[in-house]
């Protein structure tokens, strides 16, 4: 199978490249040719498969140049019970009846970017090989949370990579901070970098754009690649889980014929809905797909009205993975959706660079409105719904998951649409533990006590176990104690790899 970017303006080039590479040459994000369809033959035989077996099947579906053996290290050496504490990997369970949860957060770092971080630096790795590269890789990352550690997770110890992170040092929480300066792996380097997320950011944006550093880099046979959410290596992990709730619903006879399924998604970057969209795409029967928001409501606005505008006030809120004004994967929609239709989408990218934002012709957007509902929540109802869904159901969800639920309560009020659910958790609810003691507790009980005093106050008062990457953080050794200016980065990197 082949990727072309969805800018139009480079080669097709084979999965391994397009893994390798990143980003297109053009700016734009690479995009498989067609998408293979999976047959009722094989939706029948997948049910009696385990995810794993469910992976392989549809990663080697996307990746011809990867033999059966290759795909399965990638998948075996990914979702396995060293890294996960559920061997379902993405476990459902029922919140209502036809109403379900999907768990996405079993993996090492308690959030579901584990569940393509995992994946991405062994398909990296091979992809590498595959090329005919014989550079060392670097990856440099800038991290606002989340990312940071399940990228450090997902490549320390792998082979002929290299790993930087990049953290504000004003601009994590406790738990995140100390995830990250813990890390084992010979191959890790973490440093906290004066400032907030724009200064890491900036740094490491300024660090890929420079070619004189690449050069230096590139003397010691060193490369540098990224690990951020538009890899396509990223995404395709993604599909397996919405193909697998579907299996299991079928298989637990919760499907009738004919029906098609919701899916909910928390949304930030786009990436985690996309999924959902190439699923479908795939041959899982859906009916809608409700993209769930915050205040930063970007998408739900240009859902509703076909305008993306991303020149509005930056929210800081109680849910910040989704705390995004420009969502880079919603350009792999807008390529599917037009029919691979490249010139439009660069002329729509284009105004969103120069102006700020675009407008999509009323055909397209009839298109999107038939697959996609959208909706956001405020702090406060996210508040109230974390405490409602525990004092109704005895069910614990973090800010994430509560702004998915909320959307669907208003999607239900607003459609009576019954069919069968799925709501996609993206985070443990220990991983945003002091929002989610203050919902169901209160302030007063949470008052004088710091982020891990608050994390054993809450599993004791839920019964529920704090998840093991969390579990004695603040007595782990610290392995990483650099700090640098924001300006000083590159040097960073270069007193990292020893240059
Ligand atoms: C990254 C993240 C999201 C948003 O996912 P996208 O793929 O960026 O839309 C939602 N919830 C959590 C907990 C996340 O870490």
């Amino acid at each position: 199978m082949n990727y072309q970017s969805s800018r139009g303006n480079s080669s097709f080039i084979t999965a391994p490249h397009a893994i390798k590479m990143g980003i297109a040459p053009d700016g734009g994000l690479f995009v498989p040719d067609y998408v293979p369809e999976i047959s009722k033959n094989v939706f029948f035989r997948m049910e009696s498969w385990s995810y794993q077996e469910r992976a392989a099947y549809i990663l080697q579906s996307f990746l011809n140049e990867f033999s059966d053996k290759e795909i399965a290290d990638c998948v075996y050496g990914a979702y396995n019970l060293d890294s996960f504490d559920d061997e379902r990997i993405a476990p459902l369970l029922e919140l209502y009846e036809r109403v379900h949860i999907q768990e996405l957060w079993h993996g090492p770092t308690s959030a579901f970017k584990d569940m393509a971080l995992q994946m991405l630096p062994r398909l990296l790795s091979k992809s590498v090989r595959k090329t005919g590269e014989n550079d060392e890789m670097l990856i440099l990352v800038a991290t606002s949370g989340d990312t940071g550690k399940a990228a450090l997770e997902g490549f320390k110890d792998v082979g002929g990579i290299r790993i930087i992170v990049f953290f504000p040092d004003d601009g994590v929480s406790e738990v995140q901070k100390r995830q990250m300066i813990s890390q084992e792996g010979q191959n890790v380097h973490v440093a906290a970098v004066k400032g907030n997320f724009d200064d890491a950011q900036t740094g490491v944006k300024r660090i890929f754009a420079s070619k004189s550093f690449a050069t230096v880099l590139s003397r010691k046979g060193i490369k540098m690649s990224s690990a951020n959410s538009i890899n396509w290596g990223r995404l395709l992990p993604q599909i397996v889980y919405y193909v697998s709730a579907y299996v299991d619903l079928k298989a637990d006879g919760k499907m009738e014929q004919g029906e098609g399924i919701n899916f909910v998604v928390p949304t930030g970057n786009f990436g985690n809905i996309l999924a959902a969209y190439y699923a479908m795409k795939m041959g899982v029967p859906v009916n809608r797909l409700i993209c769930a928001a915050n205040a930063n409501k970007v998408l739900t606005d240009f859902i509703n009205t076909g305008i993306y505008d991303r020149k509005r006030k930056f929210e800081k809120t109680i849910s910040p993975s989704m705390d995004i004004l420009i969502s880079s994967n919603l350009e792999r929609l807008l390529f599917e959706i037009t029919d691979h239709d490249a010139v439009r989408v660069s002329k729509w990218m284009e105004d969103l660079q120069r102006e700020g934002n675009y407008k999509i012709d009323k055909d397209t957007l009839t298109k999107i409105q038939k697959i996609f509902w959208s909706d956001y929540c405020t702090d406060v109802d996210t508040m109230e719904t974390i405490r409602s869904i525990w004092l109704n159901r005895r069910y614990l969800i973090d800010p994430h998951t509560a702004v998915a639920v909320n959307v669907y309560e208003k999607y239900l009020l607003n459609t009576g649409d019954k069919s069968p659910t799925v709501i996609v958790s993206t985070a443990s609810p220990f991983k945003f533990g002091s929002s989610v003691a203050r919902a169901i507790l209160g302030e007063d009980f949470i008052k004088g006590k710091n982020e891990f005093e608050i994390l054993e106050f809450l599993s004791d008062k839920t019964g529920i176990p704090i998840p093991e990457g969390i579990k004695g953080l603040d007595k782990r050794e610290v392995r990483h104690k650099t700090v640098t200016d924001s300006d000083k980065m590159e040097e960073t990197v270069l007193a990292f790899l020893g240059i």
